[in-house]
């Protein structure tokens, strides 16, 4: 089949484009399987046929063009787009992440030199920004699992790979979670694995850096795992409890206000014993969370989120207490103050939040009391103003009088609801 050119389309392929652009699914299978339809085929602007449902953010469409063997680097558009930047710019991580997943370059730049992560957040989309920053995919990992050179064994037992890669791949860096992520595989929370495993991030972080084109924010992440990995194995030395102390110690929050310092102080330690000091992103981390005492924001770890997955402030969403995960909505029925993925969460994380949760709950009282006595006073102001309001117009409403003041707004305290805590 002879290189596409620019605009130089079949009438099947300029169908297809149109059939693209509909989202039909169907009609484009059929297309595809016509003689005079090439799936890398470009339209005037040199778009592809995957860039065009990549940035209309048609899912089923990217998987069928893939399916027949679309290029997803390609690079002829006239600004240099690829169809991940595509992908970013439609905000759908799905796409982005099934361009990754068929082996899209990330480092790829455009006309003006920014990279598809770079576009992304340009415009705004930050999850895919993340799905991007955080992509290492499983080949990647697997050149581990195969002798290299004179070696006899690999770096990497093939039987690890796919556990170590899902704690690669976890956009949740709480460290109480990473830990949970090596607990829960037998094969990977036992010392020799882990040192294996923490060593092989060690390298690819190296790599990140000596690369090419560097990448501080993968190689800063694997070296993250890598302390976490090393932790876990020096627990696991001392300790015959499967790192249910490592979890005790994370979690365990200073009496004055359950702050978890130790977390803080292991996450800071972290951050600086990366070990290529001239990076740019160790510097800008050094820089904002040297300044802060612990216990204030920011924390290290959300620096070191934002930093890594591009995630800007913990609050637009509900973030477990104990593990970091996102979406959690059980609430400690008591202080109402914080939440957890599920009752094991908070189970977790009892053991220090119970010396902090009845302090946390008056002041959830004392301030629900606060604000109802604003409500209060404020309604009493209004209805002055109402009756000031309605005298000085005496003459023009006789029905003023009979006005009733606007009631008493206050009670939203249903203190009989609440619930029996849960642990
Ligand atoms: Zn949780
Ligand atoms: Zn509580």
């Amino acid at each position: 089949m002879s290189t596409p050119k620019k605009g130089n389309l079949s009438p099947s392929e300029d169908e297809l484009f149109v059939v693209i652009t509909a989202g039909n699914v169907q009609e484009a299978s059929r297309l595809l399987g016509c003689k005079d339809v090439r799936v890398n085929c470009l339209d005037e602007y040199g778009m592809t046929p995957l860039m065009h449902a990549a940035y209309k953010g048609k899912a089923d469409m990217c998987k069928l063009l893939l399916q027949h063997g679309a290029d997803v680097n390609c690079n002829e558009h006239e600004h240099r787009y690829t169809a991940l930047m595509f992908a970013g710019l439609s905000g759908k991580t799905d796409i982005t992440w099934m361009m990754l997943d068929a082996g899209a370059e990330t480092d790829v730049v455009n006309s003006v030199g920014r990279t598809a992560a770079q576009m992304a957040a340009f415009v705004g989309q930050h999850d895919c920004v993340t799905v991007i920053n955080n992509f290492f995919s499983r080949a990647r990992l697997d050149y581990y699992t195969k002798p290299q050179g004179l070696e006899k064994e690999p770096k990497l037992p093939s039987k690890l790979a796919g556990p170590l890669h899902k704690v690669i791949m976890s956009t949740n860096l709480n460290p109480v979670k990473m830990v949970m992520l090596v607990k829960e595989n037998p094969l990977v929370a036992e010392v020799e694995a882990l040192e294996k495993c923490r060593r092989v991030m060690e390298l690819i972080c190296e790599k990140c850096i000596k690369q090419q084109d560097m990448n501080e924010v993968l190689a800063m992440k694997m070296h993250y795992i890598s302390c976490v990995l090393g932790k876990c194995a020096s627990f696991l030395k001392d300790r015959e409890d499967k790192l249910d102390g490592l979890v005790k110690s994370l979690l365990k929050g200073r009496d004055r206000d359950g702050f978890p310092v130790y977390q803080e102080k292991f996450l800071r330690e972290c951050i600086r014993k990366f070990p290529y000091c001239d990076a740019t992103l160790l510097q800008q981390l050094v820089r904002s969370i040297a300044p802060v005492e612990i216990g204030n924001d920011p924390t290290a770890l959300s620096v070191l989120t934002q930093a890594i997955t591009g995630q800007v402030g913990f609050m637009d969403a509900e973030f477990c207490t104990s593990c970091g995960e996102k979406g959690a909505e059980k609430r400690c029925s008591l202080c109402k103050m914080v939440i957890y993925c599920d009752q094991a969460c908070q189970k977790m994380h009892w053991f220090t939040h119970k010396k902090v949760c009845k302090t946390l709950q008056e002041q959830r009282e004392e301030q629900e009391a606060e604000s109802a006595e604003m409500r209060l006073q404020q309604s009493r102001e209004e209805s002055e103003a109402v009756k000031e309001a309605t005298g000085s117009m005496r003459e023009l409403s006789v029905e003023a009088n009979g006005d009733a003041p606007p009631s008493d707004a206050s009670d939203p305290s249903d203190a009989s609801s609440i619930p029996a805590a849960d642990n």
